[in-house]
């Protein structure tokens, strides 16, 4: 057993039966926070909390206490009571008397999921945010929201996601600290551009990847510290107004052959191997101030954490997604919400207020000493929403554990024609078909992208939407191509999307304009969009790196061209460490072997751009 202990491990993940890795220190981990080893890979259990997550599947209905009209992530027909935030947060219920005794003749995980379809849900998560009627999901400290998902202090957001801090921001996806932006991606202090994809400090700008410190440039890739660019050439501020004034921006045939060039601009650009800034002995993609993160994705300021995603100010961690602020100790966790909490293990969607040693619970904020509990607040010492002595406590808990033991919840699934038989024990999370969420419904669908046909043979739960109340009035191909020849009639219609339902977008089939959209499209000089807000996000997500790395060599070949790899070919401008010869250094890189992009390590890329 020990001997053990000093190496890594391969195992077979029960759910995809693939082989994955176990490493000496993950080990270490487990033991410190005393869960057995995992018997899913790792990319498995991440799609198992997304399972848990819907932000922009809403649907309209009432809350069950106060009656009022609300949006709610819970289906009409979802076997929920749905209470509205105000009501979730109030004294007119409580969850404590939804409470009941341990049954030792059934598995934890079944008398779970009783408990969690008993208790009332909060219609949608959203934590002192005002003036956002069709605010969207997952909002905390912001204003003036609209149609958004996944936002910190922030505010006038209109269809974005992944906001923190930032103010004026449309139509964008994972923008920190930034204002007045439209189609921002994975931007960083940007003041007043259009379409920014990976930079930070610009302002004044369109059309830009990878650049910083810029200002008044056009269609760059790759740039430092310039003004007065235009396709990565410089020019005298007379000459860029100029072209710039050429370029009619408003209409919507020039917006799409705009964004086809900057594509092509894109993949052409030199591509460092992920973006790390500020970080030590981290791998993974979209990292900031962080230090041994290892196969991290979307966080900042996180120490000693594994296998995590959009994960904020957390150290000493495993299996994360979503927030977890100043927290310590965490594993298995989903949203896990509330600040400062530490020791949590198996849990879905914190409540505010700090948590200590909660295991298997679900909505709970304030606590501690929970096991297995749903939408409890200020309580210790509860096992499945009843309340015990400390002493009760601590000797019912490991009789638990042990129960969950040797009563496992099977699971049988359907999986194609085969049936697919999953245990879960102590030290499982909860299985995908506990959530309140079909498949599709979900952040797996973002990032782990399946048909029907797929979510079927997998055994998961797939929704059919819902058919539509409403009627198209205006195709997209007959609105107006210029925004100045939309007038406010248009913000009465009811726009087809141009997907029309046919992509694995969650295509709404058609969306509005409002008027103070209309009122922006017009004051930025851009044209009305085509599609729905979702399938608009889906193609800014197409234009990201999975949630993957690949293990592979830098592409920076004898120092010239790639032209070989297919790409139009990076020719190299200065000196590199490794002379005429390729680049040994081998990358962990969200750039899959296959790509065509020219991917540089960290020492060629610095060689080309800095
Ligand atoms: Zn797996
Ligand atoms: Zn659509
Ligand atoms: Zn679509
Ligand atoms: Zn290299
Ligand atoms: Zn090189």
């Amino acid at each position: 057993m020990m001997m053990r202990m000093n190496n890594s491990e391969q195992r077979k993940c029960q759910n995809c039966k693939k082989d994955f890795v176990i490493e000496p220190e993950d080990f270490d981990f487990y033991k410190k926070i005393k869960v057995p080893p995992p018997t899913w890979c790792p990319e498995c259990r991440l799609v198992r909390r997304l399972v848990w997550r819907n932000e922009r599947c809403l649907y309209k209905r009432n809350c069950d206490l106060c009656s009022v009209a609300v949006f709610s992530a819970f289906a009409p027909q979802a076997p929920y009571a749905v209470y509205c935030v105000e009501c979730y947060a109030s004294d007119k219920w409580d969850a404590m008397q939804h409470g009941r005794p341990y049954d030792w003749n059934k598995s934890f995980f079944e008398q779970w999921r009783a408990l969690f379809t008993d208790v009332p849900q909060r219609n949608l998560y959203v934590t002192n945010s005002t003036h956002s009627p069709y605010g969207g999901n997952m909002l905390r400290d912001s204003t003036r929201i609209y149609l958004s998902y996944s936002l910190l202090s922030s505010e006038d957001v209109f269809y974005s996601k992944d906001i923190d801090t930032s103010r004026s921001v449309f139509d964008s996806f994972d923008v920190v600290e930034s204002e007045n932006v439209f189609q921002g991606m994975l931007g960083y202090k940007n003041y007043n551009c259009d379409f920014i994809y990976f930079s930070r400090s610009c302002l004044d700008s369109r059309y830009l990847y990878d650049c910083v410190n810029c200002r008044n440039c056009f269609m760059c890739t790759n740039l430092r510290n310039k003004e007065f660019y235009i396709k990565n050439a410089p020019c005298t501020k007379e000459e860029y107004k100029r072209e710039i004034n050429k370029i009619d921006f408003g209409s919507y045939k020039i917006s799409v052959s705009l964004y086809e060039e900057f594509l092509a601009a894109i993949r052409n650009a030199l591509h460092k191997y992920a973006i790390i800034l500020n970080c030590s002995n981290c791998t993974g993609n979209d990292l900031i101030n962080s230090k041994n993160a290892r196969v991290c994705f979307s966080s900042h300021d996180i120490e000693n954490v594994k296998f995590a995603f959009r994960i904020l100010t957390t150290r000493d961690a495993m299996d994360l997604t979503y927030l977890g602020i100043n927290s310590e100790l965490l594993y298995e966790c989903q949203g896990t919400g509330s600040a400062h909490s530490s020791f949590v293990r198996f849990n879905i969607h914190g409540f505010d207020g700090h948590n200590h040693d909660v295991q298997y619970s679900a909505n709970c904020g304030s606590s501690s000493h929970l096991f297995g509990c749903v939408g409890i607040r200020n309580k210790q010492y509860c096992i499945l929403n009843r309340q015990y002595s400390k002493e009760e406590y601590e000797a019912l808990a490991p009789k638990i554990i042990a129960h969950m033991d040797e009563v496992p919840y099977i699971s049988n699934t359907r999986q194609g024609s085969s049936d697919k038989v999953i245990e879960y024990k102590y030290g499982e999370f909860f299985p995908i078909e506990f959530s309140p969420f079909a498949y599709n419904e979900t952040l797996a669908q973002e990032y782990f992208s399946l048909t029907e046909k797929e979510v079927d043979s997998r055994g998961y739960r797939w929704r059919k939407p819902d058919a539509k109340h409403y009627s198209v009035t205006k195709n997209p191909e007959d609105l107006a191509d210029h925004i100045k020849d939309a007038d406010d009639s248009v913000c009465d219609e009811v726009i087809g999307c141009a997907h029309n339902g046919l992509c694995k977008h969650q295509c709404t089939t058609a969306f509005r304009v409002l008027r103070e959209e209309l009122q922006y499209y017009k004051s930025r000089n851009v044209p009305l969009p085509r599609l729905c807000p979702n399938c608009r996000h889906y193609e800014r997500l197409a234009q990201r790196n999975p949630l993957k790395l690949w293990h592979r060599r830098c592409s920076c070949n004898k120092g010239t061209s790639n032209k070989e790899q297919g790409t139009s070919g990076y020719k190299n401008t200065a000196a590199h460490f490794h002379g005429d010869a390729s680049c040994p250094n081998e990358l962990e890189t969200p750039y899959a072997p296959e790509r065509k992009e020219t991917v540089y390590c960290e020492s060629c890329y610095n060689a080309e751009i800095l």
